[in-house]
């Protein structure tokens, strides 16, 4: 009788009950762990909220975009959304591929849209015939061979070794002469 004034139910059923919540609320911690915060939803919902599914075919990306592209954050890292959708609707991507866009819109996610070209094939179908033009040229504008590379970010840049040599020399002796002119005074 007495110990029904101090617990509302009896120790046993308390103590079972504290056992049922806290199991509860550690399920549940453990299974948001790894999720960043915000994430409940799977990343196909989140995916697919962002999407505007445009009349000609086209679904645009509504999230971030960097250079035009898509970026998505799948819940353990941000990817670009159109490698997404065609990795999570098509199939893996070969290291050695690149996803093109059929439809020249960088901001389309439509797999439909996108093709497994090779990095080269992918610069040789650049917009422009200018762009085709400077990815198959072999000689910079003065007739020197391109015989120079350097990397920014993933692209491959050729740069004429001669030019870039006399450019140099060009600009030393543009500084001495302006440091001789300024000692004389
Ligand atoms: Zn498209
Ligand atoms: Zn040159």
């Amino acid at each position: 009788m007495m110990t029904s004034t101090l617990w509302p139910v009896d120790p046993v059923t308390y103590f079972a009950l504290t056992l049922c919540s806290g199991y509860a609320i550690l399920s549940r911690m453990l299974s948001m762990k790894g999720r960043p915060r915000g994430f409940r939803y799977p990343p196909e919902d989140r995916f697919f909220r962002l999407v505007d599914f445009r009349p000609g075919g086209c679904w645009l990306w509504k999230g971030y975009l960097h250079l035009g592209y898509g970026r998505f954050n799948d819940g353990q890292r941000i990817v670009r959304a159109h490698r997404w959708a065609y990795e999570n609707l098509v199939g893996q991507i070969p290291d050695a591929m690149q996803v093109d866009h059929l439809c020249r819109c960088r901001a389309c996610v439509n797999p439909d849209h996108m093709e497994l070209v090779t990095q080269k094939e992918n610069i040789m179908r650049g917009i422009s015939p200018a762009s085709r033009q400077y990815a198959t040229r072999t000689h910079c504008l003065h007739g020197h061979l391109l015989d120079g590379v350097y990397h920014r970010g993933n692209q491959r840049v050729r740069y004429c070794k001669t030019c870039n040599r006399e450019n140099a020399r060009r600009q030393r002796r543009r500084l001495r002469e302006l440091r001789e002119t300024v000692s004389v005074e």
